[in-house]
């Protein structure tokens, strides 16, 4: 494996998706996961581009089958990493970023301890996501109240990430973005550090 990993995490409507797009759309060697999920697809969202979007007994048999990296439920539904395209690009020594929540990052974390980097991205309060999350316009009154109470508990994990990003000015998180990016690429594991000494 040749590869790096970079693990992106943070309350749903901190703007993950936002600054991945720009990211993105300017740099085709990097590889985004794209998930499986049972959530209902969103207006403006588009199959194979946001997520795969399947029922509840297609993503039950894919966990039965071992197709996951990683799985978890999120806000009542299922979200899951398929395993082999991660193996490819990482065998093809691509950047890998995935956006996945904290059950998620702690998997992954165990699977490639020495390949990953790790972020976690916020708005500057509660109050701020709440705002977010009624302006997007893509979820109900409950659902909203869900997400915030979710993303108090995944605030409560954010000591098991390396970077911390507060999203409170897009150009300014997105060159931080951009800087834990270049390092993520750089970042060596002890496995390269073997390969590298042994033929030096
Ligand atoms: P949303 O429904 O807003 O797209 O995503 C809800 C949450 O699920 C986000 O925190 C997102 O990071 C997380 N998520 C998306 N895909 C995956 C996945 O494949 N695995 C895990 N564990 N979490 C995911």
């Amino acid at each position: 494996m040749n590869g790096s990993l970079l693990v992106i995490s943070g309350p749903s409507g901190c703007g993950k998706s936002s600054l991945l797009n720009e990211i993105l759309q300017h740099d085709n060697s990097i590889y985004f996961s794209i998930s499986t999920t049972t959530r209902s697809i969103r207006d403006g969202e588009k199959e194979g581009v946001d997520y795969y979007y399947v029922s509840k007994q297609e993503f039950e048999k894919d966990i039965k089958e071992n197709n996951f990296l990683e799985w978890a439920n999120v806000h009542d539904n299922y979200y899951g990493t398929s395993l082999k395209p991660i193996k490819k690009a990482l065998a093809d020594g691509k950047l890998v970023i995935f956006d996945i929540d904290v059950q998620g990052h702690e998997i992954v974390k165990k699977k490639f301890p020495n390949l990953l980097t790790s972020l976690f991205i916020t708005t500057p309060s509660q109050i701020e996501l709440e705002k977010r999350l009624t302006k997007r316009g893509t979820d109900s009154h409950d659902t909203i109240q869900k997400r915030v109470s979710n993303a108090k508990d995944e605030m409560k994990r954010v000591f098991e990430y390396e970077y911390f990003l507060v999203n409170d000015n897009f150009e300014k998180t997105l060159e931080d973005l951009k800087s834990i990016i270049k390092v993520t690429r750089v970042k060596k594991s002890k496995e390269d550090l073997s390969n590298f000494l042994s033929n030096w």
